[in-house]
């Protein structure tokens, strides 16, 4: 069986056992993840979220980009259609860890700079949170 054919089959498996339909669009932590795409750090199992609990946006590095900042712009706009709102209240945990694959071209600012990653070369960075408050986006 191909990755393709077991993720396939995983997925209907979640989607008829354990999928919770009373699940609502917003995270019910009122809080947003910004993590590296590194499969080693999932965000929800490094922070214990359970489904639901948390909404994350991943990237290399775990940067805050432009294409960031207009993710969450778009976010935002989603919640206000539905009555919604992301701002006072929420958090923002940006989510960065040791040995990030970003440190290993650190030699290539030309790669760095297309994707607004630039690296951590110091290993003072663990697996731990940034905890910062949304502000208004008014
Ligand atoms: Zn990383």
């Amino acid at each position: 069986m191909s990755a393709v054919e077991t993720l396939l089959h995983r997925n209907q498996q979640f989607a008829t056992t354990r999928f919770d339909r009373s699940l609502r669009m917003r995270p019910s932590m009122s809080s947003i993840v910004i993590s590296c795409f590194d499969p080693r750090v999932d965000p929800a199992v490094v922070l214990g979220a359970e489904p639901g609990e948390i909404g994350v946006l991943r990237n290399l590095g775990g940067r805050v980009t432009p294409h960031t900042i207009q993710e969450l712009v778009t976010l935002r706009e989603i919640a206000q259609s539905t009555g919604s709102d992301i701002g006072p209240g929420w958090d923002i945990v940006v989510l960065q860890h040791t040995d990030c694959g970003t440190t290993r071209i650190k030699d290539r600012p030309d790669l760095l700079a297309r994707t607004s990653a630039s690296p951590r070369t110091s290993s003072t960075r663990n697996r731990s949170a940034t905890r910062t408050s949304l502000s208004p986006m008014t």
